[in-house]
């Protein structure tokens, strides 16, 4: 079978929730046993979202093969159990690179090398490679029709399609807002979306109707009329909880069954029992755990945005759901922590988790924060950033090691019992900072009899990194004597990978150099992730207050 290329883009507002309709559309392909893959697309001149400020484009996700990317990949993997790479992900500014290290390589042969023709040309190789080998590639295009940049795309997919008509798609999300002083549905913003797609000749041949319900009969017939499209092809996309609904609701309106007769395939059963069932079951749930997320958050003006931690609460509900509990997040603002103290944190959680981090803001609130959940044995997971707090704390508190720190915030400090990797000193010294951390998946071997070893079954894991800094060799024998549990390190023993309090002394209290959540997946909750929920679950203060 050829590949069909099938382009998701939006309209209206930005976080319509294209990445969850995209991974959503995927899960009911591969379900119906059609090989799939995906692609995302940022309009930005950035080679990788490593060089974005997470606070305010969202979480970075790592894949396994070490590529900074968006944080839909995330979404892709949880949706599909599967992993995707660096050719999963595009940004426009990998296109110019690629287009100008071509042109210094007299690749084009003497042409003038314009935009207008080499760019698409450049898009359109990258998505063939991507797409070799599968049925389908699904294509998510970042920002919203009508934004100046993204116009190279459109015109990719308009020129594409052209050629290949039976083989280039186009679905479209648009938002039908349902405004309270109105009462009404509207279609008009939808309307001028639909609009700008035509100006930039396209016109899509799927409308995904996002909102706070689906539209109803006149509505459908005004978006099938703008649209030029049968009303078949419209299909709803209300909002849902769990996200994780959204792949039933499409499948439930005969999404898959039009989709495949457009495109002339003969139809195929989704196969989603185990989806549909755990589905069932988190609707029953009743027991709740309220887990703390202290994290430091984008303000934008009277909003606080928490974007940058979507794989961690992501992976904290997954888990939760699996053990049968319904997860409460509270989000704890770590400055807020160190302006005012303890007061600024909740007064009953079962957990509290520290997630990644850089940079001094928030650092004490951190800090804080963790010494609270030691002293008072609350089940703590610290996630890279959390580790490296957690190893600070300790060595502050419990080595008697003061003012200890890392050299990231303080580099004058006396104890810097984390510190730069020494491979990363002359990357910062020439400002290589582009896709220069440890990235990835790396080994890590754990210690037998530890609370690691006891969650992952297993003496040698694969985790994905994304830091500079780490524990410092010269205080691990300190530290290790006034009783922390090195639990993890690389397979050569130099770098330590997880830290922990020994079950005796603290009911959980595990830290990792690597981040779990981003392994995290709908039907297969990250087992670090799970032991941590279970001991949530067993939090016995918790249970009495
Ligand atoms: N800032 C720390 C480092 O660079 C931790 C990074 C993280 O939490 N991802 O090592």
């Amino acid at each position: 079978m050829m590949t069909h290329y099938v382009f998701i883009s939006g309209g209206v507002i930005s976080g319509l929730g294209k990445g969850v309709t995209a991974a959503s559309v995927a899960l009911l392909l591969q379900s119906a046993g059609f090989r799939v893959n995906l692609v995302k697309i940022d309009m930005y001149l950035n080679q990788d979202a490593g060089t974005m400020n997470p606070l305010e484009h969202g979480e970075v996700f790592v894949t396994a093969d070490g590529c900074e990317t968006d944080q839909d990949l995330g979404h892709y993997e949880r949706f599909l159990n599967r992993r995707l790479s660096r050719k999963n992900y595009l940004t426009a500014g990998q296109v110019y690179a690629r287009i100008l290290a071509q042109e210094r390589a007299l690749f084009y042969d003497g042409a003038c090398v314009e935009v207008y023709h080499h760019f698409p040309a450049e898009v359109v190789k990258f998505l063939r490679r991507a797409g070799r080998g599968y049925d389908f590639l699904l294509v998510e295009l970042g920002g919203s029709v009508g934004e100046y940049q993204n116009i190279l795309f459109f015109e990719t997919i308009r020129r594409w399609k052209m050629r290949c008509p039976n083989q280039v798609w186009l679905m479209h999300l648009v938002y039908l807002p349902l405004p309270p002083s109105l009462g009404e549905m509207k279609t008009k913003p939808a309307q001028q979306s639909i609009a700008e797609l035509h100006r930039l000749g396209l016109n899509p041949d799927w409308l995904i109707c996002r909102g706070p319900q689906a539209p109803d009969q006149p509505r459908r017939a005004k978006l099938a009329l703008v649209s030029a499209l049968p009303q078949e092809d419209i299909f709803a996309a209300p909002d849902t909880w769990p996200i994780y609904r959204l792949p039933l609701l499409l499948l439930d309106q005969g999404f898959l069954r039009r989709f495949l007769t457009k495109l002339g395939l003969p139809r195929r059963p989704a196969r989603l029992k185990s989806w549909r069932q755990l589905i069932g079951q988190v609707d029953q749930l009743q027991t709740q755990r309220s887990i703390a997320i202290v994290g430091k958050y984008y303000a934008s003006g009277q909003f606080s945005l928490a974007d940058a931690y979507i794989s961690v609460v992501e992976s904290i509900k997954i888990a939760a759901w699996h053990q049968g509990i319904k997860p409460e997040i509270i989000w704890v603002d770590s400055e807020k922590v160190e302006q005012h103290g303890l007061s600024a944190l909740p007064k009953k959680v079962a957990g509290v988790v520290v997630p990644g981090g850089f940079g001094c803001r928030g650092v004490e609130g951190k800090i804080a924060t963790i010494r609270w959940a030691r002293e008072n044995k609350i089940p703590f997971l610290g996630l890279c950033y959390g580790l490296q707090l957690a190893t600070v704390e300790f060595a502050r508190h419990v080595a008697g090691l003061k003012r200890a720190h890392t050299t990231e915030v303080d580099r004058q400090t006396p104890h810097p019992v984390i510190d730069l990797m020494p491979e990363q000193e002359k990357k910062l010294l020439a400002r290589d900072y582009g896709g220069t951390m440890r990235l990835g998946n790396w080994p890590c071997r754990l210690r037998p009899r530890t609370l690691a070893r006891r969650a992952y079954r297993r003496a040698l894991i694969y985790e994905r990194h994304r830091h500079r800094y780490e524990v410092n060799n010269r205080y691990r024998a300190r530290l290790e004597q006034a009783g922390l549990v090195i639990a993890g390190t690389s397979p050569d023993g130099r770098l330590v990978e997880i830290i922990e309090l020994p079950a005796s002394s603290h009911p959980f209290f595990v830290a990792t150099q690597f981040h779990p959540e981003f392994t995290s997946r709908f039907l297969r909750p990250n087992p670090l992730f799970r032991a941590f929920i279970s001991a949530c679950q067993q939090n016995v203060n918790y249970n009495l207050t």
